[in-house]
């Protein structure tokens, strides 16, 4: 993730921001690649360098190196491409046909109006991970390697369900936080931490987008689909916390706490 390699340079947060990559020499590290939704200024035989337009920008455009693999496909007339890092067996005609319908569906529910010109989802396939985290044109993946379709697979299994729901789910937030978001993340101060006390609107509106659009795209049957959504309202009301503090606390406490999908 760039914040972790890039410190905020005070006083030039506004200024271009350049990346140069350069290619590893050590054999070891076999079929390398670069995959990022940052600018390519220029490639040459060593290296790649990527702009940015100031330091938010170089921010929120992860970068993947490693030997993946790389598929694409268009929605909207727009480029899609996600890679896969790690070991795995991935069906990618299915998983390309799942997701472009998946974004089609996204970008018809907006209208049609399409926030950015391309957009990049990187996967990272492990043993056992589940996570995801929204950029304005990409999404950083992570998840159990069961959970990508197998070549062999034909139903619709619930761990890729589960990853066909977060691929879903990220991309839901390039609209709906990305582009659409609380007027306190417009001018966020780096130099703290940014809170929201209208995270339930835009996680919870986003966490039910992100399945029900599996089943508006045909991907899931209305009886997977309530077979998701039972035991989360199973959930709701076994609960206790709605009776002790308002949705706007909680997501407040939720954000002091813990990551977010
Ligand atoms: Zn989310």
């Amino acid at each position: 993730m760039a914040v972790v390699c890039f410190l905020q340079p005070v006083g030039f947060e506004n200024n271009i921001c350049e990346v140069q990559i350069n290619y590893p020499t050590d054999e070891v590290l076999g079929d390398w690649a670069c995959a990022t939704s940052l600018t390519l200024k220029n490639k040459q035989k060593d290296a790649e360098i990527y702009t940015a337009n100031n330091y938010l920008d170089l921010i929120d455009h992860p970068v993947e190196m490693a030997d993946f693999t790389r598929f694409e496909f268009n929605a909207g007339n727009i480029p899609h491409t996600m890679t896969i890092t790690g070991e795995h067996s991935t069906d990618i005609d299915r998983l390309r046909a799942d997701l472009m319908r998946i974004c089609k569906h996204h970008i018809g529910f907006f209208g049609g109006s399409i926030p950015f010109d391309s957009y990049l989802f990187l996967t990272l396939a492990t043993s056992k991970d589940y996570g995801g985290l929204e950029h304005k044109k990409s999404s950083s993946l992570i998840c159990a390697r069961k959970e990508l379709p197998a070549l062999e697979q034909q139903e619709i299994t619930p761990e890729y369900t589960r990853f066909l729901a977060l691929c879903s789910h990220e991309y839901f937030h390039a609209w709906w936080i990305k582009t659409i978001k609380p007027a306190s993340f417009h001018e966020l101060d780096m130099s703290c931490e940014n809170y929201t006390e209208q995270l339930w609107i835009f996680e919870g509106f986003t966490s039910y987008y992100d399945e029900l659009s599996l089943l508006r795209t045909g991907i899931l049957s209305i009886e997977q689909y309530l077979t998701l959504l039972v035991p989360t309202i199973s959930r709701m009301h076994k609960g206790r916390g709605r009776f002790k503090q308002s949705v706007r606390n909680q997501v407040l406490m939720r954000g002091r706490n813990f990551t977010t999908r």
